[in-house]
């Protein structure tokens, strides 16, 4: 029999796959490694491999995903709940299958063409290689379920480092995505992370020359950390979105949609209103109807001591010439957590379907000016619109991440939308009609204000890739 070169080729690349994955599958259970070296390395063998793959099988494999994220949907949520004690298990089931439904494929990634009197150019999405991806321990699961689809349809491998309180639902996720893939025929190791996760790994993680591209989705300190990596990388920060009430809005709606929007999963959303800020004239009716709609109105009387058990002062930064400055800061026992067990605190009692409290403050309070991240929404009256615009403005802190906004005017919408310059703009709706949640548009849980990409999806995972080809196939 003849065997040619490229045949033999061939089936040692087979022989050498099929030993590397077995390799892979005897240090890792379904993409879990010791180390971060490990879990990059065997992410890098991996890639490899699904470049060889063609398109329609990377698509079976972002198929496989979305199946087991919604398979595992309501497993995903308890565990969250209960590991971070953060959240709600039906609210975190939606944004699960949220993301596994309404994260793009490979759809999402499109070819350019340029054709002229010197041929045609082609202009491409091609993978970066390996995404090294941070994730927050406010969304563990949908994080990792959005991430996966985007970096695996756009061709990459992805090893990540997920916030250590979430540790055990973000490797679970990890494990089950790994195991779609690896049924549905796809490479051992696309998806990674390391055994046990820290600060510590997540720097290994950034500085590993393995890694081509970081991906960071948190606070401030870990965008600062990516941003200043000397990689490639994509920050989806903090934000602290304010919701704007003018005169014009339809206030029933408004109360319903806010309530909707500042409860769901316990305030934990980055893009979750978090302070409203609402216009005097219409103030009183809207705090009614919120009343009426099931929120908690808190009296003055009992603001003070909400706020001194919500938030505790931290020591921050100092060394060197710096001196160490004190600062408040949420306190980490009431983020994510039931109303009813935050206002427990501070001996009062509500009743089970109580999602929200709400509280009129001064637009200094620490409520408006921090990204608390409670069930506990601020209220703010101004005398006009325009004192709305600026102080929304003033409070969203130049986070560019999300603002919201009810109102019948089209000027007042258009004014907010064009100073406050959010990622993000949700007009007469709830924030996460803002994530495509009963409203048009695409998913994301990493939403990119610092570094520009938007709502990240799987182009955004991409380098641009030019391919010329001078005088030919032009055909007009
Ligand atoms: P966090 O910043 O504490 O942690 C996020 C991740 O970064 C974790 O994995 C953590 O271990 C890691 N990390 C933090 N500092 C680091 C550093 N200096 N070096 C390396 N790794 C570091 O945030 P969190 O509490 O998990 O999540 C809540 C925050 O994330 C909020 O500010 C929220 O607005 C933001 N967030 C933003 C988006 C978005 O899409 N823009 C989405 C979700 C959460």
């Amino acid at each position: 029999m003849q065997i040619d070169q490229a045949r033999i080729a061939e089936i040692v690349e087979r022989v050498v796959e099929s030993f590397e994955g077995r390799l892979g599958q005897e240090v890792a259970t379904g993409g879990i490694f010791s180390t971060v070296s490990q879990a990059v390395e065997a992410a890098v063998g991996a890639q490899k491999r699904l470049s060889l793959l063609d398109r329609e099988k990377r698509e079976q494999l972002v198929a496989a995903m979305r199946e087991a994220a919604m398979a595992n949907a309501r497993l995903l949520a308890e565990m969250a709940v209960r590991e971070t004690g953060m959240g709600r298990v039906e609210d975190k089931i939606l944004k699960n299958l949220l993301a596994a439904q309404k994260t793009p494929g490979t759809e999402d990634l499109q070819t350019q063409a340029y054709t002229g009197d010197h041929g045609l150019t082609l202009l491409e999405m091609a993978p970066f290689g390996v995404i090294g991806a941070i994730t927050p321990v406010t969304n563990p699961s949908e994080t990792i379920i959005n991430n996966s689809i985007g970096m695996i349809a756009a061709g990459n491998a992805v090893v990540f480092s997920p916030h250590p309180s979430a540790r055990s639902t973000s490797l679970k996720t990890v494990e089950i995505l790994h195991e779609a893939i690896v049924r549905a025929g796809g490479p051992c190791n696309l998806i990674a992370a390391v055994q046990k996760p820290s600060m510590e790994a997540a720097q290994a993680l950034m500085g590993h020359p393995g890694v081509n591209m970081l991906v960071a989705t948190g606070g401030p300190g870990v965008v600062r950390a990516v941003l200043s990596s000397g990689k490639k990388a994509i920050g989806a920060g903090a934000g602290n979105p304010p919701v704007v009430v003018d005169q014009t809005a339809d206030i029933d709606k408004a109360a319903r949609d806010i309530i909707a929007g500042a409860s769901f999963d316990n305030n934990l959303p980055c893009i979750g209103e978090k302070e409203l800020i609402v216009v005097e004239e219409v103030a009183d009716r809207l705090i009614q109807r919120l009343q009426r709609e099931g929120a908690y109105i808190l009296r003055a009387g009992d603001i003070d001591a909400l706020t001194r058990a919500a938030f505790i002062v931290k020591e921050d930064g100092g060394g060197g010439c710096t001196a160490t400055a004190r600062k408040l800061a949420p306190n980490p026992a009431f983020i994510g957590r039931d109303v009813g067990m935050i206002l427990r605190e501070i001996g009062i009692d509500v009743g089970r379907d109580v999602r929200l409290a709400v509280m009129e403050v001064g637009p200094d309070h620490p409520f408006v000016t921090h990204e608390q991240m409670m069930p506990v929404l601020p209220l703010v009256k101004v005398s006009t619109v325009e004192d709305a615009i600026a102080l929304a403005v003033k409070v969203e802190h130049g986070n560019r991440h999300t603002a919201i906004m009810h109102s019948k005017h089209v000027d007042y919408m258009t004014e907010l939308a064009r100073s406050i310059k959010t990622t993000i703009f949700v007009k007469n709706a709830p924030s996460y009609a803002g994530i495509g949640a009963g409203g048009e548009g695409f998913c994301s849980f990493t939403i990119a204000g610092p570094t520009g990409e938007g709502l990240t999806s799987a182009r955004s995972f991409t380098r641009q890739r030019r391919c010329v080809l001078v005088d030919g196939f032009r055909i007009i």
